[in-house]
């Protein structure tokens, strides 16, 4: 069962997360494998749609906001686009857009910043907003301060909370066709809280980036962790091995239900409303080229098939629905 676990060191100016998703991870993997269209992933796409989605889970599970956390990846390489949506109840969804071969070994940049104009976005979208409010969208690209290109998202991530938010972050993430997790590792702000919040940084705050030496050890500890450690140790283990000198804080960990799990508000019903908005004539038409009609989803890639009986019954019933409407009216 997918988990997430968070923690503070005690006394000290530094907090961190644990998560381990495993269900909701390879039902992700198994809807697009379904996908007779698409296909599975390559390796390296898995491993990168992996590591942002145990990455947003982490930064959702860090913020004070009511709405939901988007991880995009616009790639200029083979792969056009990484995105995965966590909502402020664990809820996740993500999906991976790949429209050239990306062989194993395939370095990050080469998938998606092949000539340096990759960009990562982070977008929260308030669950209530007031007239006109605009989604909060942080943007960076996938390069250094140098302009060497990065290859681990997690040093793109790690870039993007210290320009975007002022907040020195460690994260060490991983992914395979099981377990998508990440370590986090962040310094408490001084006084008040990054911009994801929506609030100014102090001065004092980014006088103290770099150099609180509890954050860099706790830190250096964190960057330790193997990728195998972390998908196989269970959270526990991981935390003794890393952390055994340090006195933690443990919270509630959050599983099942107020746990991270896989969502989509895809379903049959809606694609077969759909099928009926296009009218009896198109779906004919389309029944007349191919078997079946088939709709994939764009967010999860899992595909819903009618057949020609399933298409005749959709207009069936929604004349049936009409005329019970009008009935009652
Ligand atoms: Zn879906």
């Amino acid at each position: 069962m997918s988990e997430l676990h968070k923690f503070l060191f005690d006394g000290l100016p530094v907090r961190g997360a644990i998560v381990r998703l495993t269900d909701s991870w390879q039902e992700i993997l198994r809807r697009r494998a379904s996908n007779t269209e698409h296909g599975p992933y390559p390796a390296e796409v898995q491993s990168l749609l992996g590591e942002i989605t145990a990455a947003a889970a982490l930064m959702q599970s860090n913020i004070k906001f009511d709405g939901a956390l988007v991880l995009q990846i616009f790639g200029d390489g083979p792969v056009k686009l990484a995105v995965t949506e966590v909502q402020p109840d664990f809820s996740l969804r993500s999906t991976a857009t790949v429209v050239g071969e990306v062989p194993d070994g395939t370095p990050l940049s080469q998938m998606v910043n092949a000539t340096n104009k990759g960009r990562c976005a982070i977008t929260l979208d308030p669950k209530t907003k007031f007239p006109g409010q605009q989604p909060y969208q942080g943007v960076v690209a996938l390069f250094d301060d140098a302009g060497a290109p990065l290859e681990r998202i997690s040093e793109v991530l790690e870039h993007y909370m210290l320009q975007s938010e002022q907040l020195d972050t460690t994260l060490v993430l991983a992914a395979d066709d099981k377990v998508a997790a990440g370590l986090l590792i962040q310094r408490l702000p001084l006084a008040g809280v990054g911009n994801l919040a929506g609030s100014m940084v102090s001065r004092e705050n980014e006088d103290q980036i770099g150099l609180n030496e509890h954050y860099n050890r706790i830190a250096i500890l964190a960057k330790s962790l193997k990728a195998e450690e972390l998908l196989q140790l269970d959270v526990d283990t991981v935390l003794r091995r890393l952390y055994w000198e340090e006195p933690l804080t443990r919270f509630e960990p959050l599983m099942g239900e107020t746990g991270p799990r896989f969502q989509c508000n895809c379903s049959r019903e809606r694609v077969g409303k759909m099928i009926v908005s296009l009218g009896r004539e198109e779906a004919e038409s389309i029944l007349t080229e191919r078997s079946d009609i088939e709709v994939g989803c764009e967010f999860c890639g899992v595909q819903y098939r009618f057949d020609p009986v399933d298409a005749a019954q959709l207009f069936t019933d929604a004349v049936l629905l009409q005329q019970g409407n009008s009935g009652t009216h």
